[in-house]
């Protein structure tokens, strides 16, 4: 099967994906689509995300649904409540010309009443994430007795979530008789012990080729000690500018510790992990989707289920442990025919782990060294030219009249000046900065460093923001900082509801033993934390006051910003 046309599938199947833009199946869809059409053995397949999985099981069960029945007779289990979403929009798509089938989706996080009122509608299909199922089973709202198919998606990541227990529930409450489909991007040794209880003699696909497929994906590694790890990270940002990009951590905190240091030094940038609210992960994903920002620091479980296509960069800020994560990650980029570069950066002591990755994975992962001050600059000016070719924009229109008499200059010393002017900013910054590239990397021997470096860190780079700054505000408009002032950092910000009403109130209260009123300069409410300014004399008083009392039942904390 070469061409979608060449299947046995319906037309109105093939029209509604036609109308997607689908012409040739995905190496996934060309072995799973004929087997579920012909065979009714279970059935695991090997797939990571991005490689058309959720055609490849939907599209030959939509094509055999009964939809003159009102039974449930699919069920799709995925791990979380983003990837139910993209699954439903995705299979309804493929159903926009099967008027009579209903797909609903139920998952945590969302109103229990609205999905039960949904399943009155008798919907054939069911997307749900393990734990809403039960509940909804308990409520006896679902009854999975009658259903001819189960597809369990990304299953290893629902093992390591922590859903063995519920899906072995579910299970339970599903016919015999029934094609079990099992999805998962590694076969981990629970997925296999799952797959033997629960699938009868099941036939096995795997697309091997998961890096065949990822060709065009550069891969290049750094090496860079514990300490310098972030500065490098500015370094391989600022060098690759008009970059759209996740970065993968570790853990939680380190996605939020990297991402806050991003916000700090001005990049468009912000956090993804398991901490935050839904609310919060929505609002995060939809600003990513829409280019509002365009870096996202996340870790591997919550950056599944975003859905982009455009990815110019994929940075292994911390190397996975499995070298099958480190493909899934990198597979992220280099999408829908477009090329894409993977970055790791890897501590000295680290090269064992990642020889590992490059002999099982069988991808060449090259060394580069972190880019100089003037390699930056560099790029930085290739990148303007880069825009000026590809993107034009009329933001705002102004008479001719208003430029001046340029004929003093050649055209190149206009480009070099406008150029100049374009980079200052990062020009100072860089300018009598050590290159990392050739330094000695210090060996901490616990992994995040001393809570002493770190903070100390933390006030590096705050003090970074604002050498960087050079005195501007955000929207580049000149702003002098009053001598008489401190500027203070402060640990709060818009998404604890902070207002600058709030501060305000906070700043007096703390300074309220006082005699004196104390002045109160600028106030900057940024997302995840916040600047002030206030008198110098009342320094002090201010760092005490402040940590004396709370917000909103938070701990707050200001420091000296510069
Ligand atoms: P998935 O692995 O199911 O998350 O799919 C990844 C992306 O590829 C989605 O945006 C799909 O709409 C798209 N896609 C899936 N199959 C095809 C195909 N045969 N041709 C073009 N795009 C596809």
């Amino acid at each position: 099967m070469n061409l979608f046309t060449e299947s046995n599938l319906s037309p109105d199947l093939l029209k509604a994906i036609g109308e997607l833009g689908y012409e040739t199946p995905t190496e996934i869809q060309k072995q799973t689509i004929p087997f579920i059409l012909s065979d009714t053995r279970d059935l695991i397949a090997l797939a990571a995300t991005g490689t058309g999985k959720t055609a490849a099981f939907s599209l030959p069960i939509l094509d055999m649904i009964d939809d003159t029945s009102r039974k449930i007779q699919l069920l799709v289990l995925c791990p979380t409540r983003e990837l139910c979403l993209q699954i439903t929009k995705d299979i309804k798509n493929y159903t926009k010309y099967l008027p009579h089938l209903k797909t609903t989706a139920v998952y945590g996080g969302s109103s229990i009443t609205e999905q039960i009122r949904s399943l009155r509608e008798k919907p054939q299909i069911i997307v749900g994430t393990p734990g809403r199922v039960i509940d909804l089973i308990g409520r006896k709202a679902l009854d999975f007795s009658e259903i001819h198919w189960l597809v369990l998606d990304e299953a290893d990541e629902m093992l390591s979530m922590g859903f063995k227990d519920d899906l072995e529930t579910i299970l339970s409450e599903t016919p015999s008789e029934k094609q079990t489909l099992l999805f998962s991007a590694t076969m981990s040794k629970e997925v296999e012990r799952i797959s033997k209880n629960y699938l009868s003699n099941p036939h096995r696909i795997s697309v091997g080729s998961i890096n065949a497929v990822k060709k065009n994906i550069t891969h290049e590694y750094y090496v860079v000690g514990y300490r310098q790890k972030k500065e490098a990270l500015k370094r391989l940002l600022d060098a690759n500018p008009n970059q759209y990009s996740i970065i993968f951590c570790r853990t939680r905190m380190e996605t939020q510790e990297v991402a806050d240091f991003l916000m700090q030094n001005a990049y468009a940038a912000d956090a993804l992990h398991g901490d935050l609210s839904q609310a919060q992960r929505d609002t995060v994903m939809k600003k990513f989707r829409l280019k509002n920002i365009d870096i996202l620091v996340a870790t591997d479980v919550a950056a599944r289920g975003l859905d982009v296509d455009s990815l110019t960069h994929v940075i292994h800020y911390s190397l996975p442990d499995d070298p099958e994560v480190f493909v899934h990650r990198s597979g992220r980029t280099g999408r829908a025919g477009k090329d894409g570069i993977s970055m790791s950066l890897i501590k000295p002591e680290e090269s064992r782990k990642l020889k590992q990755i490059k002999i099982s994975t069988k991808i060449e992962i090259v060394e580069k060294k972190i880019p100089t001050g003037e390699e930056i600059i560099k790029a930085q000016v290739e990148g303007v030219f880069e825009k000026l070719f590809t993107e034009h924009e009329d933001l705002f229109t102004f008479d001719d009249s208003l430029i001046p008499d340029l004929s003093a200059f050649s055209k190149e010393e206009l480009v070099h000046q406008l150029l100049q002017l374009q980079l200052r900013d990062l020009a100072l910054f860089y300018k009598d900065k050590k290159d990392l590239a050739d330094q000695k990397f210090s060996n901490d021997r616990d992994d995040r460093g001393s809570r002493r470096d770190r903070d100390r860190d933390r006030g590096r780079d705050r003090d970074r923001r604002s050498d960087r700054d050079g005195g501007r505000e955000r929207g580049g408009k000149p702003k002098r900082r009053n001598e008489n002032m401190t500027r203070f950092f402060f640990n709060l910000g818009k998404r604890d509801q902070l207002k600058k009403m709030d501060m305000l109130e906070i700043i007096n209260k703390a300074t309220a033993k006082s005699k004196k009123r104390a002045d109160i300069g600028d106030i900057e409410i940024l997302e995840k934390f916040s600047f002030f300014e206030v008198e110098k004399s009342f320094k002090d008083e201010v760092l005490k006051g402040i940590s004396a009392q709370k917000f909103k039942g938070k701990e707050m904390r200001a420091e000296v910003a510069n």
